[in-house]
């Protein structure tokens, strides 16, 4: 945990471009962005990935989607339409270890993914 990026971006101790921001969830603008708009939503807790969660820390996805939906409505996506994504674990291409979910869209997004 001391050495997550994400729980580094939480703290303030590495900069980012916010977008939104609540006691429990921060998002922000992907350094790399995949598609005109791709945004990085995470939960403040640390919490890895999908596999780490139980009945107990799992309450914070549900508030995760409702800021994706509420972004992406105040970007404008929500017509055209967007994509979620959360990679798991070496396999699924996550490389940072701090549960996140990708907002992409602003272009038509390829499927399936490869
Ligand atoms: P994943 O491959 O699913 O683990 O995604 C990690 C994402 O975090 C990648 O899309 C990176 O571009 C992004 N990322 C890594 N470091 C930063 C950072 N300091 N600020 C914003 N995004 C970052
Ligand atoms: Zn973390």
């Amino acid at each position: 945990m001391e050495n997550c990026i994400f729980c580094k971006i939480v703290k303030g101790e590495v900069p980012s471009q916010k977008v939104y921001e609540d006691d429990k969830v921060l998002a922000f603008k992907d350094i790399s962005p995949e598609a005109p708009v791709h945004v990085i939503i995470i939960p403040k807790n640390h919490i890895e990935n999908v596999n780490d969660l139980t009945k107990e820390n799992s309450e914070i996805i549900s508030h995760i989607f409702m800021t994706v939906k509420d972004i992406a409505q105040k970007l404008d996506l929500a017509d055209r339409g967007y994509r979620v994504v959360t990679n798991c674990g070496k396999d699924g291409g996550q490389t940072v270890e701090h549960i996140h979910f990708h907002l992409l869209g602003g272009r038509t997004l390829q499927w399936p993914p490869g």
